[in-house]
């Protein structure tokens, strides 16, 4: 069966098309830049990558655009509180976003832009909604009219029939999800920043800035619109009400969500001191690839229970498949091809392509590649595994790898050697001697590059790792 995937909108497992030839025109909500990203936001954007990742190894190209929220309350109140500008403010928490990314291998979306950087355009937006008399003023801000689009409700599939019509919020902040008239254009309060436009000195509310990013870049029928659940209602909502109002066309065909990170089955919050960045695992002494192959075993549609136990388990289920190719690169095998076990690489791959095709099943596709292994490694070690079998097995473990990514180590993990390090260090301590201070330097430097931090003693130089 041919590639599809469960659609919000409605309800269904679809067959996946794209509108236009090959290529897939998909847009994902980006984060909100107001700190560091945490591990719940990362098991999104983590089965954002395994989607663009399936869809390239499905012949697709992508134009994925993701977006930085870089103006918004929190954003505003924080910058406030530390007397910057929004700039100076979600520049630092931005880059960290995208650092972060690379660390856990997600692919850079082929454009990631700033709601800042489209302040004009949501203004040209905002008064065309205005012009077909979807909105209207009040305090100096704009309100996007719901009852004036019918068919609100029809990706979160509530009926809004009971609502007050006409009630609004003067907010847009995330726990503010309420079936009501939602702001376009917010006017500041005394001292916040603003932008001077011609719907008069304001911000825009954080709807708006996906429709009109997304439109702008992919035209307006996207093919894909991803985010996680709670994004449902009344961020997508919105998106298709601003959206559908301004062009009168379907804004997404394929509506994806990911379920929530929870946290050894609680919900993950500072106060319950179960609050975990990525930054804090990998201090703790977590590999990237440990996180990122605990986050892409579970599928998308399901709760991830995040347990440190599954961590562990994560690092024990890739040494088994680094050792597999360990093996296949480095054994001596008897010459010869046992037909048999090639066919076994061959359904094996089937089986990963069909999970995959399956919505994204990747339990199931891992457990197609483990059933696999481990009868490769009986073959192995009953002499059955011939040296013409090594090919296939390492094109299984390929085909898993540019989905996964897990099977490079990272870096300060293979690390340097003790006797590398002890090596480096009598040869600096030498060259100190020799008053070489370039070349001692130049060695410090070469052990901090390789995670390992110096300090001089009267003993002698004493290390760490980092
Ligand atoms: P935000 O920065 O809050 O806009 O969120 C960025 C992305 O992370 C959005 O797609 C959210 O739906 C998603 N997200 C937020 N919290 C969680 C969580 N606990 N588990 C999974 N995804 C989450
Ligand atoms: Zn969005």
């Amino acid at each position: 069966m041919a590639l599809r995937f469960y659609n919000t909108l409605t309800q269904q497992v679809e067959p996946f098309v794209p509108l236009q030839g090959n290529t897939v025109r998909m847009y994902t909500c980006g984060p909100t830049v107001y700190n560091f990203a945490h591990i719940g936001n990362f098991r999104t954007f983590t089965f954002e990558d395994i989607l663009r990742r399936w869809l390239r190894a499905r012949g697709y190209q992508l134009d994925h655009v993701m977006n930085i929220t870089d103006v918004e309350d929190k954003i505003i109140r924080s910058a406030a509180a530390e007397n910057k500008s929004i700039a100076e403010y979600t520049e630092r928490y931005t880059q960290a976003f995208l650092e972060d990314s690379a660390a856990l291998r997600l692919e850079r979306p082929e454009r990631v832009v700033k709601a800042t950087e489209h302040i004009t355009e949501m203004v040209a937006a905002i008064q065309e909604l205005d012009a077909r008399g979807f909105t209207y003023r009040s305090d100096g801000s704009t309100y996007y009219r719901i009852s004036k689009f019918p068919e609100y409700g029809k990706l979160s599939h509530n009926d809004f029939g009971g609502i007050r019509v006409g009630a609004r919020v003067d907010a847009d902040e995330y726990d503010k999800a309420d079936a009501r008239d939602f702001v376009l254009w917010k006017s500041p309060k005394n001292g916040e920043p603003f932008w001077e436009s011609a719907i008069g000195p304001g911000r825009p509310g954080w709807h708006i800035e996906c429709s009109v990013m997304a439109m702008k870049y992919l035209g307006e029928t996207l093919d894909i619109h991803a985010g996680g659940v709670d994004l449902i209602f009344p961020h997508h909502e919105n998106e298709i009400a601003q959206s559908e109002a301004i062009t009168s066309k379907p804004f997404a065909r394929y509506w994806l969500h990911a379920e929530f990170l929870n946290i050894e089955s609680h919900k993950m919050s500072k106060s319950a001191g179960n609050f975990y960045t990525l930054r804090d695992l990998l201090d703790m002494g977590y590999a990237p690839e440990q996180v990122r192959y605990l986050f892409a075993s579970v599928p998308y549609r399901k709760k991830l229970n995040f347990t440190f136990d599954g961590l562990k388990a994560a690092a024990t289920a890739i040494d088994r498949l680094r050792n597999f190719k360990l093996r296949l690169e480095t054994d001596k095998f008897p010459d010869g091809l046992d037909q048999a076990l090639t066919d076994r690489a061959g359904a094996a791959a089937r089986q990963f392509e069909e999970s995959l095709d399956d919505d994204l099943n990747t339990a199931e596709a891992l457990a197609a590649l483990f059933e696999y292994v481990r009868d490769a490694n009986t073959a192995m070690d009953s002499g059955e595994f011939r040296a013409g079998n090594v090919a296939a097995a390492l094109a299984v473990l390929d085909r898993f790898d540019a989905i996964f990514d897990v099977l490079r180590p990272t870096r300060h993990e293979t690390g340097i050697a003790d006797v590398e390090v002890e090596a480096l260090i009598t040869e600096r301590a030498q060259a100190k001697k020799n008053r070489d201070f370039a070349r001692s330097d130049q060695i410090r430097a070469q052990l901090l590059d390789a995670g390992i931090i110096l300090e001089d003693t009267k003993e002698g130089a004493r290390w760490k790792r980092k």
